[in-house]
């Protein structure tokens, strides 16, 4: 089923399918490349075609060992294509589902190659804005690095700037991925460089835990947790990689380290983590979390709880929340505060593992959420913030893009 992209590629098999389209094994006049045909209802959008022509320049300026390079844009009636370089292997989602949590090396050596994608990327001015294992490619094909690490190279530049047009997404909508979206993005500033080095953290500290520092059940949770939480630290983790990681996880943008730094110095940690297996994490449950969050509550009765995957609306299924474009309202800063005890506390399902838990998480990618700008309203009373979740009309006119994507990131 070959079809044609251009005058000057073929798309021959179909590699995987993520939130803004699919990727396609192709043929160029340059041998073998990928392509990404992107979403139909993205396509047709003149406006986003114009931004996507525009974006060009900047995208094909992009060269480094570690990005995934776009060689070619081609808008071609209908269809709206990325032409990039193929990289054979798998994205670090994959492995890290399959193993779970990472050799601390490896993960480092992974996080390092990342953090050299985003010094090339900053240095010309473009901010990634999607940092995540979906959004890693491991090069299988490439030499084995430290801890046997493939090289990794990041995808998806431009992508997410191409679809936060002004008219997809107001000022009030958040474009990213609520596990690893940085707080002051949260807060309605707009993204900055920093904003790549706090996902890249997350992620790096999910490769080590297993789950991301601030993830699990409902994205407004999530989302105040950026705001409002502390990170836990990881028992066992060296102690100066534990440094990295609070640096760059840091409330305030301009305390994390820059992406040229942070690479060097994930790469002189390196040697010292040598041989070290992976740690030996606990998945937080729910009354560790419950003590934290709200010291002066009565000890929740002694039942195995986790904090993910629990429903806000009543008679909702727990949901997935690591999808991209995932658009809702940005909170008031006295709403992610949770009211006047400052504390927001979720409603929680006896047994549900988090979304981001091994156990879940092949059903989570799989699951989409959808949420209109109004249609997610706040309600914190008495120390209890609830997040309800809607369905209803946007008056913004918001595509829920959620809802005409239900492929999974993978076949
Ligand atoms: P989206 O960002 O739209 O969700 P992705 O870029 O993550 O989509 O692509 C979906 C899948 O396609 C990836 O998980 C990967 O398996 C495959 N893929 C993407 N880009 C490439 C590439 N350059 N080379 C090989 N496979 C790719
Ligand atoms: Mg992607």
């Amino acid at each position: 089923m070959a079809r044609k992209i251009g005058s000057r590629y073929t798309a021959n098999q179909i590699l995987g399918r993520g939130s803004a389209g699919t990727v396609w094994l192709g043929e160029g006049p340059e041998g073998p490349v990928a392509v990404k045909l992107l979403r139909e209802d993205l396509a047709s959008d003149e406006e986003l075609v114009g931004r996507f022509v525009q974006e060009r320049t900047a995208l094909l300026k992009l060269d480094h060992p570690n990005v995934v390079s776009v060689r070619d844009l081609v808008v071609d009636g209908n269809d709206l294509a990325l032409v990039m370089d193929l990289v054979r292997g798998t994205d670090l989602r994959t492995r890290l589902d399959r193993e779970r949590r990472l050799a601390p090396e490896a993960a480092v050596a992974i996080a390092a190659d990342v953090a050299d994608a985003l010094a090339a990327a900053h240095a010309t001015g473009v901010v990634h804005r999607d940092v995540k294992p979906e959004n890693v490619l491991l090069d299988m094909e490439g030499p084995l690095g430290p801890g046997g690490a493939h090289p990794a190279l990041l995808t998806d530049f431009g992508v997410a700037k191409l679809i936060d047009t002004p008219r997809r997404t107001r000022a009030t909508k958040i474009i990213g991925t609520p596990d690893y979206l940085a707080p002051e993005i949260v807060e309605g500033l707009p993204p900055t460089a920093a904003v790549d080095i706090y996902a890249l953290a997350t992620m790096l500290y999910e490769l080590l835990a297993g789950f991301t520092p601030f993830g699990g059940g409902h994205p407004g949770a999530v989302l105040r947790r950026h705001v409002t939480e502390t990170v836990v630290p990881l028992p066992g983790i060296p102690e100066e990689l534990w440094q990295l990681l609070v640096q760059c996880l840091a409330k305030a943008p301009a305390s994390r380290l820059r992406a040229s730094e942070l690479g060097a110095r994930l790469r002189e940690q390196l040697p010292s983590l040598a041989g070290l297996p992976p740690l030996d994490v606990d998945e937080p449950d729910a009354e560790q979390h419950e003590a934290q969050e709200e010291p002066t509550a009565a000890p929740a009765p002694r039942e195995r709880v986790r904090r993910g995957a629990v429903p806000l609306v009543p008679g909702a299924k727990p949901d997935s929340n690591r999808d991209t474009h995932t658009s809702m309202r940005v909170p008031a800063p006295d709403e992610l505060a949770g009211g006047a005890r400052g504390t927001a506390r979720v409603p929680r399902t006896a047994g549900a593992p988090r979304p981001g838990s091994a156990r879940n998480r092949s059903s989570a990618r799989r699951r989409r959420i959808t949420l209109g700008a109004a249609a997610v309203v706040l309600v914190a009373a008495a120390g209890v913030g609830t997040w309800v979740a809607g369905t209803g009309d946007d008056p913004a006119g918001t595509p829920k893009d959620g809802t005409q994507n239900s492929a999974p990131d993978t076949p």
